[in-house]
């Protein structure tokens, strides 16, 4: 509603940091492109606690890498050839829509839930080990994809797959075939 939106608009304007966006309006620097769903409960830059100009984003119903897309493929090349981004990250989370939508074909019903979704396949013994499944092929598909392996190669990048959990508002990590506490990494990353 943009009742509502303005309202928003309005609170916006009395906290947000014009310092910060005053620095970044001839520029951006964003450190991560990261890869999530349309879903309204997800909210990358609340849930990674990131500042405008943190993140490139690109979203989608069912965070899918589909690279044969334009848009994708845009969103890609242009945050990994002319941002520089050092991490793609997909967000892949609980509930989603598209994974139950996959799993319902009362859901599939028009030609545009079809076409976007319809070469992408959710199994899993329920929607999370599916979304999960679904997050790793995405992020697969990120590792193949020939402008994201250059750079790898060069060291000047990596993938990482995440997992929220709306009603726990916790993150999992995907780290060498396992899902782990983001705290774990960090503390075998120090
Ligand atoms: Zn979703």
């Amino acid at each position: 509603m943009i009742e509502t939106l303005l309202e928003g608009y309005g609170r916006f304007r009395e906290r947000a940091d014009k310092e910060c966006y005053c620095s970044l309006c001839g520029c951006q620097h964003p450190h991560s492109l990261v890869i999530t769903c349309s879903d309204s409960r997800i909210v990358p830059e609340e849930i990674f606690d990131a500042r405008p100009g943190e993140l490139f984003v690109l979203r989608n119903v069912g965070n899918l890498v589909r690279t044969d897309e334009p848009s994708v493929a845009a969103a890609l090349d242009y945050a990994l050839l002319h941002l520089g981004v050092k991490d793609v990250v997909v967000l892949a989370h609980t509930d989603c829509g598209a994974v139950k939508a996959s799993k319902d074909p009362d859901h599939l019903d028009t030609d545009g839930l079809r076409l976007w979704l319809g070469e992408e396949y959710f199994d899993g013994a329920d929607t999370e080990k599916a979304a999960k499944a679904a997050g790793l092929r995405q992020l697969e598909k990120i590792l193949q994809y020939p402008v994201f392996r250059k750079l790898e190669r060069e060291g000047k990048v990596s993938a990482s797959l995440c997992f929220f959990n709306i009603g726990t508002c916790s993150l999992e990590l995907f780290v060498n075939g396992n899902w782990v506490d983001p705290g774990s990494v960090s503390a075998i990353c120090r």
